[in-house]
Order: structure tokens, then C-alpha cells, then sequence
């Protein structure tokens, strides 16, 4: 089964997609873990990701294809994956469309994950994620049992480098006008599948889970 999450930065997408993935059996493809790997080596791309992400804006769309297209053809992405965080715009969706399509394989759903605004302002500048496992917890909703330590494998919680609250509005605005044509692309196409994500995690999941089980959503 072959996935794309949509939707604003702290909406939900990085959660439901861990939950999905376990599911499913199927790995998740997120392109904005895949640069903070990136950002990590020494080189000129590094550099070149660093400044981009650090100032709140998009890699550009060639390099961002690249990555992610070569990561859906290794094996374990074959049986089939979530993407989260990609595709952002309009030539990404039809770089990957055109790809699947040469490959004889195509996305099963696509789903825009929503809520409103100050839902996600309050998550996101309440986010913090495990140093070691990558869990995320919010501290305004699902608080760890203790407080620094991931509840999960007991590392460290910490904030991600690009989290600070000015780059997060940033971020917001981006997605807003870059996004948005790239979300009509697939409306326009029949193929959005949209859910409330302003409620609790689990009623979140469990919409989800209806789209992907084919049910009808409540
Ligand atoms: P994320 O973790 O998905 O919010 O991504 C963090 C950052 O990585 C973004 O703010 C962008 O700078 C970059 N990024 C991730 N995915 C993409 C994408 N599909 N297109 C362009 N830039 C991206």
C-alpha cells in the first residue's frame, strides 16, 4: 500500500505515519528526516540544506525529487511506504506521479491531514522529540511519564534546530502558499482523501485507519 500523508508542519503527520508504518509493515519516507541526516555530513550539500532549512524555506524541487525517488526504489519501499512531508508542490506530485506510473506502480491514498491554525502553532511550539528513537511528544497534549526522557527507550527529549517559534510561523506561511496548488493538484484530480486532525490521536488513527481499510470515513 502506497501513501502520501499531506498537510502543515505540526499537524500530525510525523505521529500518524509512525502509527500507519507499524500497521501496515511498510516503511515511511519522510523527506524532512532525510535532509537532517544530510544536514549532519560535511560537504557543500550539507551547507546547502542547512541554510534552506534553517531559514524556514524549501530545498529546491530537482534535489528533493532526486532523494526521494531514489529512496522509493530501494527494497523495503517496493512492498510499499508512507510518504510524509513529500510532495510539497505541484512539480514534486508530478515527478512522483510520472515515476510510479513508468514503474507500473501508483499511490494508493492520498490524505490532507487538517486543522486549524492555532491547533497547530500550539503543537508545534509545544513539540519536542526523542534523541535517540525519534518519538514525538507534545507537551501540551501527550506528556512523556517522565519529563526529559523519551517514555518509549528513556533518551534524552530534545527541540528539533529548526523549531523556534519565528521559523515555525515561517514555516506555516510557507506551506501555505507553496502548498496549496500542490493539494488542489490532487483535489482537482478526485484523489484527496481529507481528515480532521484537530481531534485526539486516536480518533485521528482511527480515520485513518477507515480510509485505509476502504470504510467510509464517519
Ligand atoms: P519537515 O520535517 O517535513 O517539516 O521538513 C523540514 C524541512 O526540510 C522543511 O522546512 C524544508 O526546508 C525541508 N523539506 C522537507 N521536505 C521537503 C520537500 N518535499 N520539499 C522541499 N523542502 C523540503
Amino acid at each position: 500500500m502506497n501513501i502520501i500523508f499531506l498537510g502543515p508542519p505540526g499537524v500530525g503527520k510525523g505521529t500518524q505515519s509512525r502509527r500507519l508504518s507499524e500497521c501496515l509493515g511498510v516503511p515511511i519516507v519522510a523527506s524532512g528526516d532525510m535532509f537532517r541526516e544530510v544536514r549532519q555530513t560535511d560537504s557543500s550539500l550539507a551547507r546547502e540544506i542547512r541554510g534552506y532549512m534553517d531559514r524556514g524555506e524549501y530545498v529546491p524541487d530537482g534535489l528533493t525529487i532526486k532523494m526521494v525517488l531514489n529512496r522509493l526504489q530501494q527494497p523495503d519501499a517496493m512492498v510499499g511506504f508512507i510518504l510524509d512531508g513529500f510532495p510539497r508542490t505541484v512539480p514534486q506530485a508530478e515527478a512522483l506521479d510520472e515515476k510510479l506510473e513508468t514503474d507500473g506502480r501508483r499511490i494508493d491514498h492520498v490524505i490532507l491531514l487538517e486543522a486549524p491554525q492555532n491547533v497547530i502553532l500550539e503543537r508545534l511550539l509545544g513539540r519536542w522529540i526523542c534523541s535517540n528513537c525519534g518519538r514525538i511528544y507534545n507537551r501540551g497534549s501527550s506528556s512523556p511519564q517522565a519529563p526529559d526522557t523519551c517514555a518509549h527507550c528513556g533518551a534524552p527529549l530534545v527541540r528539533r534546530t529548526d523549531e523556534d517559534p519565528e521559523v515555525q510561523r515561517y514555516r506555516l506561511e510557507v506551506f501555505q502558499r507553496e502548498t496549496a496548488p500542490m493539494v488542489e493538484y490532487y483535489q482537482s484530480q478526485g484523489r484527496l482523501e481529507r481528515v480532521n486532525a484537530a481531534r485526539p490521536v486516536d480518533e485521528v488513527s482511527a480515520g485513518i485507519k477507515q480510509i485505509v481499510d476502504g470504510a467510509v470515513p464517519a
